[in-house]
């Protein structure tokens, strides 16, 4: 029978005879493959732990291995590497080194929920690949996505000043990923703003874009939040 998914094994642990004839059978071809044995040494006990603790992995150890998200997902159509059910799978096995063989393409779910809605288990395996992207980030694997660097920049507002401007969001993040401050999405939405809104109050945004004001009294509130947010994080991934 022919292996499915040997794409994911090392070449030189496959094993094949092009013609072979045993006892009078002809099993040339595929129909001898053969797997040699692997022993697995290279695997982190508490990396299952881990992923649960990410946004969307908590259910990672109900998979039963169906295969029926890597079935109905819509990049592994594109291409046979993107592979949920194998991400799942050497995620529960703690083979961290494997996954991250594949970092170029697991952030690559568009999030269509195929997989999630077709799981029997409810893994949400659409969650799962999304924590096993952001351990990657935040291991320093793979660079910060832009929406991370959107949160960063959204949060690090807050803690300095105790309030966001949308503007000075905007205009950091695209210094920060490299992007043209004036995007033509923005040129519009500005022009339609200013057909509504009063001139006092575009006045006061174009202002606080440039000079960004602090909330009253906010003292050393900022830093007692950051400290929170980072105990937080502390807690739930170590
Ligand atoms: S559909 Fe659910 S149970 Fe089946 S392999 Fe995928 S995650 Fe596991
Ligand atoms: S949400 Fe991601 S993993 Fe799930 S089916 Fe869609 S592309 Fe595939």
């Amino acid at each position: 029978m022919a292996i499915h998914e040997k794409a994911l094994i090392e070449d030189e642990r496959l094993q094949q005879h092009d013609e072979l004839v045993v006892d009078g059978v002809d099993v040339s071809g595929h129909w001898n493959t053969m797997i040699a044995p692997r022993t697995v040494r290279d695997y982190d006990d508490d990396f299952e732990a881990k992923i649960q603790s990410f946004a969307g992995g908590e259910y990672v150890h109900r998979c039963w291995q169906c295969g029926s998200c890597t079935n109905s997902c819509t990049m592994y159509a594109q291409n046979v590497q993107f592979n949920p059910r194998y991400w799942i799978y050497l995620t529960r096995l703690g083979m961290k080194e494997e996954l991250v063989k594949d970092q170029d393409i697991i952030w690559q779910c568009v999030s269509c929920n195929k997989c999630t809605n077709i799981c029997p288990k409810d893994v949400k395996p659409e969650g799962v690949m999304k924590a096993l992207a952001h351990w990657m980030e935040v291991e320093g694997i793979t660079e910060k996505s832009p929406s991370t660097i959107f949160d960063e920049e959204f949060a690090d507002q807050i803690y300095k000043t105790g309030r966001i401007e949308d503007g000075k969001v905007a205009q950091n993040f695209f210094k920060k990923t490299g992007q043209p401050l004036l995007q033509e999405w923005l040129k519009v939405f500005i022009f339609r703003m200013m057909k509504h809104l009063p001139v006092k109050h575009l006045m006061r945004m174009g202002i606080n874009t440039v000079h960004t004001p602090r909330t009253k009294s906010w003292g050393k509130t900022g830093d007692v939040l950051k400290n929170y947010v980072r105990e937080q994080k502390e807690a739930a991934h170590g």
